[in-house]
């Protein structure tokens, strides 16, 4: 699969000779890069893309979901040529500022709202708001999980099984270099569906003199393909950091818009101190928000914190924002999108049982994936130890070379759009078949 792929793309491999000169790596971020070389799109419309050597694929990356709104969108590119013809920044907010902020209080049920740019402000933002409101640095998040790529979050996420030690004294260790010890030593992880962890870790941290300020977390990990929180867990953690006086922060750069209207804090049925937004909401533009109880955004309020930034609320984000949810992420926007994904998800399982395959489909919203592990994963330490990792990266090629561009990496879902039908995921599960075939031939 992977010479006939190299073959499919020679034309990428071209482009990344020449892109090779002036990007580190022939790519725009880390994320891009691929052996033997990453594959360069040329243009997207609805739920395809088109590579550089005229590939078709149907899109099931989504930009890493942010793009749950489909490709080149007309209502958004509506919104998008309107401002850019009264001018696309100012450094001043806008009414769509406003109208967006109003309609993620509303889906959210959180009062008050600030912009960033990326899902990595949101969070550094939420953590530095959470320090701010309790006076204190330590920070507790979920082993495994990604926030973005400043330094507190870039700590005990993809790090070697073997350096986790045991569930009660997970190491927090660096991802990658560049990230200082001292920010390290601030960062305390617990596994993800283990309430009972992660209290006996804030009352540990207590009596060292370091309770932390925040839990950051996704409501449902989205980097571990996709992993489900189980019944009662957040309700439990809702109540274990409110005893404790810790904020909670959910991180719904993933979630967000794409698993509901009001994201995993609808879902579940439980709603933070803060959350974070960011991918799907821009519609395709760089745009992210955070959203806060009035009580813990009085820091912000009262100019404690510097929550700043140039292009923040800017207006073309804010008009992309504005279109995407009022004109396109409708309530039967979401009904379509929770109809193509029990499609897609009774489809996979039923390949998965005819050929007795070992793992399993699981998926919420727009989001889903084959988990290829034949005990179910909830959390870090049970993906590491059954993810067949061979069969996952077999899983990729085997889809790339049948049009079906699907997020790169052992650890990602699909996102569908609302511009897929039936029969996109339906091809999707038919590709799944053949590649289920011939494994077992
Ligand atoms: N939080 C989560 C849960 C994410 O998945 C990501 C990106 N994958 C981020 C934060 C960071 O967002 P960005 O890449 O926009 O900085």
């Amino acid at each position: 699969e992977e010479a006939r792929l190299n073959e499919r793309t020679g034309g990428s491999g071209e482009t990344y000779s020449r892109a090779q000169q002036v990007l580190t790596g022939g790519v725009a971020s880390s994320y891009q890069a691929r052996d033997p070389w990453p594959i360069y799109l040329e243009r997207g419309a609805g739920p395809k893309v088109w590579d550089v050597d005229g590939n078709e694929m149907l899109d099931f990356h989504n930009g890493f979901g942010s793009m749950v709104q489909g490709h080149a969108h007309p209502a958004i590119g509506r919104a998008i040529s309107e401002r850019y013809a009264q001018g696309t920044h100012f450094a001043a907010p806008t009414e769509d500022a406003i109208i967006v902020g109003a309609e993620l209080a509303r889906r959210w049920g959180l009062p008050k709202w600030r912009y960033t740019n990326s899902g990595s402000e949101a969070t550094m933002d939420a953590i530095r708001i959470a320090r701010a409101h309790t006076g204190r640095d330590d920070v507790l998040k979920i082993f495994g999980s990604y926030h973005g790529h400043h330094d507190t979050v870039m700590v005990s996420i993809g790090v070697a099984y073997d350096a986790i030690g045991d569930r009660d004294h997970l190491q927090s260790l660096p991802y990658g270099g560049g990230i200082p010890q001292s920010t390290v030593d601030h960062v305390h992880a617990v596994h993800f569906n283990d309430a009972e962890a992660m209290e006996r870790k804030i009352v540990a941290l207590d009596r060292d003199g370091r309770k932390p300020a925040c839990v950051i977390m996704e409501a449902a990990m989205m980097n571990l393909g996709v992993v489900l929180p189980q019944d009662g867990y957040l309700d439990e953690v809702r109540e274990i950091t409110r005893r404790h006086g810790v904020v909670l922060i959910f991180d719904e750069v993933k979630t967000g818009l794409c698993i509901a209207a009001g994201g995993a804090t609808e879902r579940f049925g439980v709603t933070p101190d803060l959350v974070t937004l960011a991918k799907a909401l821009g519609g395709g533009l760089p745009t992210g928000a955070i959203g806060g109880s009035d009580e813990v955004m009085q820091c912000v309020e009262d100019g404690t914190v510097y929550q700043v930034g140039t292009y923040n609320g800017n207006p073309l984000g804010m008009a992309a924002a504005r279109a995407n949810l009022l004109e396109v992420m409708t309530p039967e926007a979401y009904d379509h999108l929770a109809m193509l994904n029990d499609r897609i998800l009774a489809g996979c399982r039923s390949v998965i049982e005819e050929f007795a395959l070992p793992g399993y489909a699981v998926g919420i919203g727009s989001k889903g994936c084959v988990t290829f592990s034949p005990v179910p994963v909830v959390d870090y330490e049970t993906f590491k130890a059954n993810q067949d990792a061979e069969l996952c990266d077999l899983a990729w090629l085997f889809n790339m070379n049948r049009g079906i561009f699907m997020t790169p990496g052992r650890e990602e879902e699909w996102t569908l759009s609302v511009t897929h039908q039936a029969d996109h995921v339906d091809r999707y599960v038919e590709v799944f078949r053949e590649m289920a075939s011939d494994l077992t031939r």
